[in-house]
């Protein structure tokens, strides 16, 4: 189905382009090039296009006002417009509550839109924030006015699944808004009822859609405006729509829905066996959030003593594209932070050398790739044993 990059192993960074959002992407740009919001025959093609792919994104999402959704450039801008907007419509003594296991895109935009005014949730051993954690977190806050309680449902890491159903409606309950950003929840896991979140944020590049398009799903009554400019979306999010890239999110997402059972089922078989096979090759490693409900598609590996780094650059030579984690910017070896936290997790003693290798599959990815995968991983583990270094000490 997709063009022959197996076995990549790098699909929570991003995936290849699906033939149903590459067709529906070609067709939006040659056919229905004319600027949605101009007043002649061509143009209202466009915008009837438009709304076409809002409503079935809303049908996709359990959503029956498409009008909550609007269209920025991906879920980082989805984050930071959503930020922005409590930051200027909530009292200026409200806090925010997110989870320590936020993607940097919803991390920083909360911080830098609530100074100091951000409280964090606690997560179980496994990284799970469990309803009653967010309760805790929330009575903590005491009588201040809460702008937003925002947790993850699918971790980009670890592959570990939030309880957002029970956090939405535990903040329902309670009146307080809930976010989730589902970047990596969508295409692997049913979309429908992520709407009875007030707040929900998707990635087109992540199931199989074009980059440079993702959804943020708004609450009806919000007044949200997401940028200041034109008055299109419902006057929500200024700019000229991306509209071919809308058309190919949006196909991309219906194509992944309606395999995703069979995917799912296979795939999480797969990654299973590879854990097997693992447990034999190399018993020291261990499976991030191993107890805990994951993707399918994800298998984080910490490997004591390990350089991850030098793990990811030996499984590229030998033909195997996985990640160090910490998704997007892995090449930075951003991870050291979370490395750290989930080393401490699994019981490794603080400061200890580990490295972290993620591998996320795809739809087309086979059980021979997987297998590959983890002999891949041992024979690189062994290459690269010896002594850990201790640190070094900079005295300039
Ligand atoms: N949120 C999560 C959970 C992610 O995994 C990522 C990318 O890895 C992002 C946000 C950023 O997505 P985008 O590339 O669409 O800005």
């Amino acid at each position: 189905m997709y063009p022959s990059l197996m076995p990549f192993f790098d699909h929570n960074a991003t995936t290849p382009l699906h033939p149903a959002a590459r067709a529906a992407w070609l067709e939006a740009a040659d056919r229905f090039w004319a600027n949605p919001s101009s007043l002649y025959g061509q143009a209202t093609a466009a915008r009837d296009l438009l709304a076409d792919c809002r409503e079935r994104l809303a049908d996709s999402l359990g959503c029956n006002d498409p009008g909550r959704i609007v269209f920025p450039s991906g879920a980082t801008a989805a984050n930071n417009l959503l930020a922005r907007h409590l930051s200027t419509s909530a009292p200026p003594d409200a806090v925010a509550l997110v989870s320590p296991i936020e993607h940097p895109a919803v991390d920083a935009s909360i911080r830098a839109a609530f100074p100091g005014r951000v409280h964090e949730t606690g997560v179980d051993s496994e990284g799970v924030v469990a309803p009653e954690a967010v309760a805790g977190a929330l009575d903590g806050a005491g009588h201040r006015p809460i702008a937003v309680v925002s947790i993850m449902a699918a971790s980009n890491e670890s592959g570990v699944l939030q309880p957002w159903q029970d956090l939405a409606s535990l903040c329902r309950d309670r009146h307080i808004p809930f976010h989730t950003d589902a970047s990596q929840w969508l295409g692997k896991l049913p979309a429908v009822g992520l709407a009875g979140c007030d707040w929900v944020t998707g990635s087109g590049h992540k199931f199989g859609g074009p980059r440079g398009v993702g959804f943020l799903v708004v609450p009806a009554d919000s007044r949200f405006r997401g940028d200041l400019g034109g008055p299109q979306e419902q006057g929500q999010h200024a700019g000229t729509e991306n509209l071919p890239g809308i058309a190919g999110m949006v196909a991309a997402l219906e194509a992944r829905e309606r395999d995703l059972s069979t995917i799912a089922k296979q795939g999480a078989a797969q990654r299973d066996a590879a854990i097997e096979l693992l447990r034999e090759l190399l018993p020291a490693g261990k499976v991030v959030s191993g107890n805990a409900e994951r993707l399918w598609n994800t298998l984080a590996i910490l490997i004591p003593g390990a350089d991850s780094r030098k793990l990811v650059a030996a499984l590229d030579r030998a033909g195997i594209e996985a990640s160090t984690g910490s998704a997007c910017s892995s090449g930075a070896a951003s991870a050291a932070r979370v490395v750290a936290a989930i080393a401490l997790s699994l019981g490794l003693a603080p400061g200890a050398p580990a490295g972290m290798v993620r591998f996320s599959a795809g739809p087309d990815t086979t059980a021979a790739d997987w297998q590959a995968a983890m002999h891949a991983l041992a024979e690189a583990v062994i290459a690269n044993a010896g002594p850990a270094r201790p640190p070094r000490v900079d005295l300039r």
